[in-house]
């Protein structure tokens, strides 16, 4: 939504290392095993391959998603590039479960749905682009659990990291999407004004 309203790329560092691994690129093999577990594996090698990505496309600014998740990676964007805000969006732990393990994705456009809240018109097909849906290896309760044990430890202190720098803005992410759209909106309205 931030995307469309803004025109800004979304650079999401999940696609990125997905796209490594479909393609089987030898750093798409190294990440692989880490991804599937939900661990955050070579921060600093990730960092330069989501760096490049920002270089490349991002002449006007760029919405950043799943990165930074470690502190090294913070410092590395912070020497390549300066931020408006970062969006902390709070939602708690049984939210998270359901909403993940329910996700499907398109396989072509990246657009996320969910089985029950937010269905596709068909089943298992993109409404945007008709591509198929699947549901991510890491997409299951295991897994997500320790997605959120990973983040407590390596992910977490970067709130205070950025609360310190003055850029952290918190919102509460476990209302609907448009509320949350709308609240995100507005901080960074106001963080342009
Ligand atoms: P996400 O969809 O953002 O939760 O990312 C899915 C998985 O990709 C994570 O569990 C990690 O294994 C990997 N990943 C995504 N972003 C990063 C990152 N910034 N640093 C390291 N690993 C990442």
């Amino acid at each position: 939504m931030l995307h469309d309203e803004s025109g800004l790329p979304h650079i999401s560092s999940d696609d990125i290392l997905r796209g490594e691994v479909k393609n089987n690129t030898e750093f798409g093999k190294k990440i692989k095993a880490y991804m599937d577990r939900g661990e955050i594996g070579p921060a600093d090698m990730i960092a330069e391959v989501v760096l490049a990505h920002i270089g490349k496309q991002c002449p006007h600014g760029f919405i950043l998603d799943g990165f930074p998740r470690a502190l090294i990676q913070a410092e590395m964007l912070g020497m390549a590039h300066s931020l408006n805000a970062v969006i902390l969006l709070d939602v708690p732990e049984n939210a998270i479960l359901q909403r993940i393990t329910g996700r499907r994705t398109c396989s072509a456009c990246s657009r996320i749905y969910h089985v029950a809240v937010n269905p596709p018109r068909k089943e298992g097909i993109c409404d945007e682009c008709g591509g198929e849906l699947f549901h991510r290896s890491d997409d299951n309760a295991e897994t997500v659990k320790n997605r959120i044990r990973v983040y407590a430890d390596d992910t977490k202190p970067l709130i205070e990291y950025y609360e310190k720098k003055g850029l952290l803005r918190r919102i509460d992410g476990s209302c609907d999407t448009q509320s949350i759209y709308r609240n995100v909106a507005a901080v960074l309205g106001k963080n342009s004004a």
